[in-house]
């Protein structure tokens, strides 16, 4: 996803690099973190780190500076609009800002600076803009508002065609203050959240639809770190089911940096439950078996959690007693960051993530297989377990399912 806020990519000329002071660079915002008190440092250390893990490729380097990041490379020709969407899937990180940067904090070099900037990266023909300065250090001699007011006149005075709009300028350019000056007008919006892993462990029951990617995402970008758990059952759910899984762990390994994947064969499982319950009751059986052996492997992965796409009232197996009736399975806590959403509103975050592309691909996931025209939607807790009690190599059949699983890989640039 890149948002870019002011200029448009394709009006943007790249900057000649034969300036004296100006240097070009990557300016990084971060944001929740900042409130984390005393781990502040801790949390801003974490996600220097995570940032410049996924830059490794190229070469740069990724500094903190005052209450930001700054990325850099010793390649006076590097590209930085290239990485900065890399960048902007770090969760933690609010925005990534291709800048140019001075040590030279005069007032007359930020004017002059700033002239440049836009003379050379104006949209073409005349346009409107508004200048916005931040003081990241509070000692400097004057006021944000006084150095947007300075630099303004000088860009009017010498650029012809621009006029000021403080309410919806075509351009606003941004000025910061720091231990250096940076001057940028283009941002590519980032995600947010929480660093990665900074907030404990779920395992996370993956399918191919459009809902538990979304759930993924969210609890990634909360800070918790994701281990999957997807159920097939082979030879009635077919190998381009698992390819939509792998796609989509590769989407989510895109925000993670890493993520791993664990696939059950479930054929057995399925099979001994539709042959030994009764049709309506199938569906709460199989989510309850899932959740089992979910768990299992949740433990071994020290996860804190569970977390499924589930979402109110969305089918039969969604309401409020099917929760009630699939709880008693397992200990862990069962997380469903979709319980209040609406479709509509986890398609958009699909989209966003670019998975629904994948989610959609039309290929059967195995709980679809053998349901009841009519599952029940108000299932009894006690019946369910005590039909559940009634049917033999249940157990053994899940441990056996646990003791084949297959694990995958994936990291941010497969
Ligand atoms: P999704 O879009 O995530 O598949 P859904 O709308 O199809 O969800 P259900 O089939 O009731 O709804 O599944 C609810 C949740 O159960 C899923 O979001 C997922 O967390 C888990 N789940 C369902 N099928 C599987 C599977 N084959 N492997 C792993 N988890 C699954
Ligand atoms: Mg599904």
């Amino acid at each position: 996803m890149i948002l870019a806020q002011g200029l448009p990519e394709s009006k943007i000329r790249r900057m000649p690099r034969t300036r004296r002071v100006m240097k070009e660079a990557l300016l990084i915002k971060y944001g929740e973190i900042a409130l984390r008190g005393n781990n502040r440092n801790l949390f801003e250390k974490q996600l220097c780190r995570d940032v410049q893990k996924r830059l490794a490729g190229y070469d740069i380097r990724v500094n903190r500076e005052n209450g930001r990041f700054l990325a850099e490379s010793r390649d006076p020709e590097f590209d930085y609009m290239k990485v900065a969407p890399l960048a902007a899937k770090v969760f933690g990180i609010i925005g990534v800002c291709p800048c140019v940067k001075s040590n030279n904090r005069d007032i007359e070099n930020i004017i002059e600076m700033c002239v440049e900037y836009l003379k050379r990266q104006r949209p073409a023909g005349p346009f409107t803009f508004k200048v916005l300065t931040k003081r990241g250090d509070k000692q400097y001699p004057i006021t944000s508002q006084e150095i947007s007011a300075k630099v303004g006149r000088a860009v009017l005075e010498v650029i012809p065609g621009t006029t000021v709009d403080l309410h919806n300028p075509q351009v606003t350019l941004f000025v910061e203050v720091r231990n250096h000056v940076f001057i940028y007008a283009q941002t590519v919006k980032a995600h947010g959240g929480l660093p990665y892993g900074s907030s404990g462990k779920g395992a996370l029951l993956l399918s191919g639809g459009i809902d538990s990617p979304v759930a993924g995402y969210l609890m990634a970008k909360r800070g918790v770190e994701i281990t999957a758990v997807y159920f097939h059952s082979p030879p009635y759910t077919s190998e381009r089911a698992r390819e939509k899984v792998t796609d989509l762990s590769k989407v989510l390994a895109g925000f993670t940096g890493y993520f791993k994947l664990h696939v059950v064969t479930f054929t057995q499982v399925q099979l001994l439950l539709n042959q030994n319950v009764p049709a309506a009751k199938l569906t709460i059986l199989l989510k309850r078996s899932m959740l089992r052996i979910s768990e299992q492997i949740a433990l071994k992965e020290n996860c804190q959690s569970l977390v499924t796409g589930d979402s109110i009232g969305q089918v039969a197996s969604q309401t409020m007693q099917s929760l009630l009736a699939v709880q008693s399975a397992v200990k862990l806590p069962i997380i469903r960051p979709l319980a209040g959403m609406d479709k509509q509103e986890i398609i958009d975050i699909s989209r966003k993530i670019e998975a629904y592309d994948i989610s959609v691909r039309p290929y059967d996931d195995c709980c679809t297989l053998f349901v009841a025209d009519h599952p029940e939607t108000k299932p009894k807790a006690s019946i369910i377990e005590n039909v559940e009690k009634g049917v033999e190599g249940l157990a053994e059949a899940e441990a056996a399912a646990i003791a084949g699983v297959e694990v995958q890989e994936f990291r941010f640039n497969d």
